[in-house]
This record gives structure tokens, C-alpha cells and sequence, in this order.
């Protein structure tokens, strides 16, 4: 007796897919974390897997924004910046983030966004080396990270050089003594593989050098150690996994042992030792509040500050625990459902070399991606062909990471997408 090979395919697929199924409800079932999604107003009837790009809403948002606007600003006008904490918010906004990196207070202050506080860290830590030429970066950062590490190379008479994580021990080796920074990414923002930020941040500080990173896909999604690893600087955003809205201020890390010698290039009066003071010339003030430039973003600051209330009594290491199983029984499914009809998967399976998102590659990942958001499933691309899959363990689900892989096999199997490269513009 003989069996078409479609209708094997089919009966293999559909066995697959009951064990997913009922994988995915004893892993739900058992998450110790599922309370948490209510802590999120997430849409009926949506699959939203793209927090590491625009996290939603966290449902203490409303109320304190609603507050901050009638009562603070509405009701108590000018007298907030001292009556309502507005002047001091980058500072405690700042620590909330940095009880999330494993910062203690004073080393962290909130505002601007992540490009301007790149801008700051690699300006403070070239001076901080003065005597060393070169800045290492990794040649797949976020754009902003190139161009920014370009651009203070520039004005400050340095070089670029462009190493990849897996060669730095490596081009340490041979320059390392003229290496005033190395900046890196824990996490790289297309494939979601994650790299070795303690012995990376160790190479660099074996060669003198300093180690800076950029948190964004890091912070809220696994546990960080900046202190304790000897950070020297750090910066992130706000509206990724910390969901603290479009736009949420970002923040920059320094290590307190810099403080006194840190130089910002953005020298605004924020940042004065005395602000409202009579000075002709800009002192810095004590402390990371040097880092401080000009008149916080109030309102979403305050968001921000809301938004983080979400990480109340959560312990990131089962955060991070969680994030593993989410993204281990997403590739499962990208290996069972996804593979046959033509997705490759570029997450590395290895728990310790994954961050908290799951990529996969296929020459239509455009068409496939808006297919997939009018079935409801929210995920994002990124040029050329990566899919990306961002999971966030306060509030993703297995069942909701199942639901996505069906869709994207149907959709892929029925080639029921426009295969159309993507138009020039922002891509959701
Ligand atoms: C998201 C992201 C940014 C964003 O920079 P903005 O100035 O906030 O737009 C920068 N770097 C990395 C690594 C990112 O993932």
C-alpha cells in the first residue's frame, strides 16, 4: 500500500501540531508568570509578538497619565517641578531602570532618546581614553549605532574599526593597547542571537579599554549586571521591553567611578552643578546628574515611570526563564511547521546564545509579515529577509506563539502573500 506524498506531509504536519497544541497548554498552564498579563491592555483578538519594537500598553499607563496631566499640570501648574517630583524624574525614573540592569542608585538618568545618549557615551568614554585612537563596534549594531560611533570618531580624531563580537579576543589581542572603547550590543537586534556580555566587557577591560553597551533589546527581558560586570557606560531605550511608550525617554548608565571625570558634549543646564544659579560657565553638577541636558519630557516620563510598575515584584530571572521556553517552543514550531514551507530559522537553538526574540529568514518576509498582521498576528521585519518574533514573558503565551506559526503556515502554504519587495518607509 502506498501513500501520496502530500497526504503524508499532511498527516506528519497535523500529528505535529496536536503535540504543540497540547504542549503549549501545559506550559501556559504551569507559567507561574501568567498573572502578569493583566498588568498589559492588549488588544482582544491580537497575537502582539513585536514588544521588542513598540511594547503595548501597560494598563498603569491611563491613570497616571490622566493624573499628570488634570491634577500636576492642570490643577498644579508650575509648582509640580517641586510639589509632583518633576525636576528630580530623570533621576528616579533613572534608578527604576536601573534596579532592571543591575545598577545601584545614582548611575542611571532617564530622558532624550537612546541616539542622544549614544551620542553622550561614546563622547564621554573617548575622553575618558584620551590617549587611545581606535573605537570598536560591531559591524551588524543598529544603525544608530554606526553612524553614531562614525560620527564621534569624527570629532574627536578617532578611528572606527569594525569587529564582530565572535573576533574582538581576537583583535584585542593584537590592538587592544590603542582601543579607547568597545561598543557593543548584548543582543543583535536582527537574528536575536545573544552574545557573552561578561567576557566581552572583560576582554576590553583586559586591554584598558572601556566597555560600552546598548541595552535596548536587554533590559526587561533578562537579567543584567552592569555593576557587577565593571560596565563602564551603558544606554537603552524605553519603549521596547520596558514598554514605557512611542517615543519613552531612553537612559544612559555610567559607572560610578567615572562620574567626576565624565565629560558630556551636551552641556545644558540640566546638567549645571547650580541651574538655576547666576553662572556664566558650565560647572557640572555631581554625579550622573551631569548627564542631565535640558528640560525633561515630563509627560512621558511619567509614562515611563508608570510603565515600569509593571516589573513590580518580578524576578527577572524567571523572566528570563520564561523567555527561554517561549522562544525554545517557538523554533520548535518553526522547525515542525515553518521549515517545510520555506523558512530558515536564524536564532541559535542554544539557550545561552538567544535572546528574547526568534528570527527566521525568507526571501518574502515582507508580503508574509503583512499577511500575518491582518490575521491578527503582530510581528515585524527587517531588511532583507528577516522575520522577527519578539516574545516578552510579562505578557506572551505559548498558545499565542502557536497561533502564529499556524497562521504563518497557512499563509505561506496557501502563498496567500503579496511577494512584492517592501515599498521604502517604515515597515510594521
Ligand atoms: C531600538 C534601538 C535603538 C533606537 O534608537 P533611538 O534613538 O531610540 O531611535 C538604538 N540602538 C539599538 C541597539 C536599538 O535596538
Amino acid at each position: 500500500m502506498t501513500t501520496a506524498p502530500s497526504a503524508r506531509t499532511a498527516h506528519a504536519t497535523g500529528r505535529a501540531h496536536t503535540a504543540l497544541r497540547e504542549l503549549a497548554a501545559r506550559l501556559d498552564a504551569d507559567d507561574a508568570l501568567a498573572p502578569l498579563r493583566e498588568r498589559f491592555l492588549l488588544p482582544e483578538g491580537v497575537v502582539y509578538l513585536d514588544g521588542n519594537s513598540l511594547g503595548p500598553l501597560p494598563a498603569a499607563v491611563p491613570p497616571a497619565l490622566t493624573d499628570a496631566v488634570t491634577r500636576q499640570w492642570g490643577t498644579d501648574l508650575i509648582g509640580s517641578w517641586n510639589g509632583n517630583g518633576w525636576w528630580e524624574a530623570p533621576l528616579r525614573v533613572g534608578d527604576a531602570i536601573g534596579a532592571l540592569i543591575g545598577a545601584a542608585p545614582g548611575q542611571t538618568v532617564a530622558g532624550d532618546s537612546t541616539s542622544v545618549q549614544l551620542f553622550t557615551a561614546l563622547s564621554a568614554a573617548a575622553a575618558l581614553r584620551p590617549d587611545r585612537p581606535l573605537l570598536v563596534t560591531d559591524p551588524g549594531h543598529f544603525p544608530t549605532d554606526r553612524y553614531l560611533a562614525d560620527a564621534v570618531a569624527g570629532q574627536r580624531g578617532l578611528e572606527v574599526r569594525r569587529v564582530p563580537p565572535d573576533g574582538l579576543a581576537r583583535f584585542l589581542a593584537a590592538e587592544g593597547d590603542r582601543v579607547a572603547v568597545v561598543s557593543y550590543s548584548p543582543v543583535d537586534f536582527r537574528t536575536g542571537e545573544l552574545y557573552d556580555m561578561e567576557a566581552l566587557t572583560r576582554a576590553a577591560h583586559r586591554a584598558g579599554a572601556l566597555a560600552l553597551w546598548d541595552l535596548c533589546h536587554a533590559a526587561g527581558a533578562l537579567p543584567l549586571r552592569v555593576d557587577d560586570l565593571g560596565v563602564d557606560l551603558a544606554v537603552g531605550c524605553g519603549y521596547k521591553f520596558l514598554s514605557g511608550g512611542p517615543g519613552a525617554p531612553a537612559y544612559l548608565y555610567a559607572a560610578r567611578r567615572h562620574h567626576a571625570a565624565l565629560e558630556t558634549p551636551l552641556t545644558g543646564w540640566n546638567g549645571h552643578a547650580d541651574p538655576f544659579g547666576p553662572s556664566r560657565r558650565y560647572t557640572p553638577a555631581p554625579g550622573i546628574s551631569r548627564a542631565r541636558i535640558g528640560t525633561p519630557p515630563i509627560l512621558s516620563l511619567l509614562a515611563l515611570e508608570a510603565a515600569l510598575t509593571a516589573f513590580d515584584g518580578v524576578d527577572l530571572t524567571r523572566v528570563r526563564a520564561k523567555g527561554l521556553s517561549l522562544t525554545g517552543f517557538f523554533l520548535r514550531c518553526a522547525g515542525e511547521l515553518l521549515a517545510p514551507v520555506g523558512f530558515t530559522p536564524v536564532t541559535p537553538a542554544d539557550p545561552d546564545r538567544r535572546g528574547s526574540q526568534v528570527a527566521l529568514r525568507h526571501p518574502h518576509a515582507h508580503g508574509l509579515v503583512r499577511a500575518l498582521a491582518e490575521r491578527g498576528v503582530i510581528a515585524d521585519m527587517r531588511a532583507p529577509d528577516f522575520l522577527r518574533f519578539g516574545v516578552n514573558a510579562l505578557y506572551t503565551t505559548h498558545h499565542d506563539l502557536l497561533t502564529a506559526a499556524l497562521n504563518l503556515r497557512d499563509i505561506a502554504r496557501a502563498g496567500a502573500y503579496d511577494p512584492a519587495p517592501p515599498a521604502p518607509g517604515p515597515v510594521t
